[in-house]
């Protein structure tokens, strides 16, 4: 059986940050993205943080109204008078801008509120949140760093944390899950090691899904079948590193080892990218790399690219790559999986590192490749396809094309019902 399942990736183009950010502009005071440096946790000098006033601040809360979003609230004075103006300032990854909530200062000004609503990021993940205060006479003081999870106690969820992964599955998910993503995790720890040169900086959440209805809380219209070429589909997850993780429907059919091998690490090898130069280039690229992080299954994939080629029905590399849609969605992350096997198998374990520390250099995602390969990229294709075993191996010449621009966007997969 040809496994359709499909992968989201993210948009993290600074379209895409704004669009977020706006987002959350809607039905709050005021908000907007902060757009200067992350101010440091500690402040560099006394006198550089509260000014002539000493402060004290006595409390400091996140509360969690999800799916609405949360509300942060303060308790703190200055000896420089009251408290006359307060920001606080959020964000849910410590690798992305941080979002500025202008809160409102109570009468007596010892303490502050700053709500913020419509907001579009899962349930559980990372709040780290901080004030900047000033007084009558003109201080101003930035608050230590505190931490909090964006909880969602309307419903029941399973959570395990490790070193890798801190893994979240709604009541309905079998519970298994959870140990399943750990172990998985854990074991592709060296692999991701090895591969990427820049760490995530974060440890990545993941948050399982029973139901669409749940997930469509915070994410309108996610669970919408479309319809393509005879082909329905719908989205099966979405990956950002603005919230530092992965959101995921789990899929009765295909059981938690499916979700916890392949579906998470695939999409945390999403994660790296992002750090490591983006997710760029054609789909089979990026898409055949974060399938190259798949713990199962690699074998079949690699039978069925080989199969391709002995028939002589292998797609080309050029112009765009292989299809990632209807009936051969599955080909852009077979012959992309197929790819990087080759790569690492001919010019070694540090192949992967070397094309993706050039990515990050921004170096193109083709010289990159032609780079480390030390061929053009078509005469890199003809020794991919000779690899494989191809009928017919000389890669054919690019045709002149209007460039292809593809959005790492959400990706879809045949419909599928979970099970109630
Ligand atoms: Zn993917």
């Amino acid at each position: 059986m040809l496994r359709s399942r499909i992968f989201t990736s993210v948009l993290i183009s600074a379209l895409a940050l704004m669009l977020i950010v706006s987002g959350v502009l809607g039905g709050i005071p005021s908000v907007a993205l902060g757009s200067d440096a992350p101010t440091p946790t500690q402040p560099a000098t006394p006198e550089g943080n509260g000014g002539k006033a000493t402060w004290t601040v006595s409390k400091m809360n996140f509360t969690s109204n999800y799916p609405t979003g949360f509300t942060f609230d303060i308790e703190a004075e200055s000896t420089g008078g009251k408290i006359t103006s307060a920001t606080a300032f959020f964000r849910h990854s410590p690798e992305t801008s941080r979002v500025r909530a202008i809160g409102k200062a109570n009468e007596a000004g010892n303490g502050a509120t700053a709500v913020v609503e419509r907001i579009q990021v899962p349930q559980w993940v990372q709040v780290e949140y901080w004030w900047i205060l000033t007084d009558e006479a003109g201080n101003s003081f930035e608050t230590a760093r505190a931490f909090a999870e964006y909880e969602d106690n309307t419903r029941k969820w399973g959570r395990l944390e490790s070193e890798d992964i801190i893994v979240f599955w709604e009541e309905g998910v079998p519970d298994e899950i959870g140990q399943m993503t750990v172990d998985a995790m854990k074991q592709m720890r060296d692999t991701f090691k090895r591969r990427w040169a820049n760490p995530l900086g974060y440890v990545p959440r993941a948050i399982i899904y029973a139901s669409y209805d749940t997930w469509e809380e915070w994410s309108p219209r996610v669970g919408t079948v479309a319809s393509s070429g005879g082909v329905s589909t719908r989205i099966a997850g979405r990956t950002d590193d603005t919230w530092a993780g992965t959101a995921q429907m789990y899929f009765w059919e295909y059981g938690p080892e499916e979700t916890a091998y392949n579906t998470v690490t695939h999409e945390v090898g999403h994660l790296y990218q992002y750090a490591n130069g983006g997710a760029t280039g054609d789909f089979w690229f990026f898409e055949g790399n974060a399938t190259f992080f798949e713990v199962t299954g690699q074998d079949r994939m690699l039978r069925r690219v080989r199969q391709m080629a002995a028939d002589g029905t292998l797609p080309s590399l050029q112009a765009g790559g292989p299809s990632a849609r209807g009936a051969f969605a599955r080909d852009a992350y077979d012959i992309g999986f197929a790819f990087w096997v080759w790569l690492e198998e001919t010019y070694g374990p540090d192949a992967h590192r070397l094309v993706w520390v050039l990515v990050d250099q921004g170096r193109g995602w083709k010289n990159a490749l032609e780079t480390v390969t030390n061929l053009s990229f078509i005469d890199m294709e003809t020794a991919f396809r000779t690899w494989l075993g191809a009928a017919n191996p000389v890669a054919p010449s690019p045709v002149p094309s209007p460039t292809l621009f593809f959005f790492p966007s959400p990706t879809y997969e045949p419909t599928r019902t979970p099970k109630p």
